[in-house]
């Protein structure tokens, strides 16, 4: 509920005027925010083409990490495969392993 006002109530003309000018910088307001709004929709559609970007993916497969390399060869060791020995070269990597770098 809105009462009317309280003070000395003004007259109508002035109310009118007051409308009106209330009502020329509403629309201005509008039309910046329009402008705005379609700038900011072209700006996030140029920016990202599809679907959301940056939530939780699955782990990267760039190669990221280091592959462990071979001692000997020091050729990369294909994932998933470390035996007891390089598949490239041979080298025991128990010679490595048991020899612990002290100091
Ligand atoms: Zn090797």
């Amino acid at each position: 509920m809105r009462s009317p006002a309280r003070r000395s109530p003004p007259s109508d003309a002035e109310l009118h005027a007051r409308l009106a000018a209330r009502i020329e910088a509403l629309e201005d307001r509008v039309r910046q925010l329009e402008v705005r709004v379609r700038g900011g929709a072209v700006a996030r559609r140029v920016r990202v083409p599809v679907g959301p970007v940056r939530q939780k993916t699955a782990a990267p497969r760039t190669s990221n990490r280091p592959q462990p390399r071979c001692p000997g060869c020091t050729l990369e060791l294909p994932p998933g495969r470390k035996g007891e020995a390089c598949v490239w070269c041979g080298f025991q990597f128990d010679a490595v392993r048991s020899r612990k770098r002290k100091g």
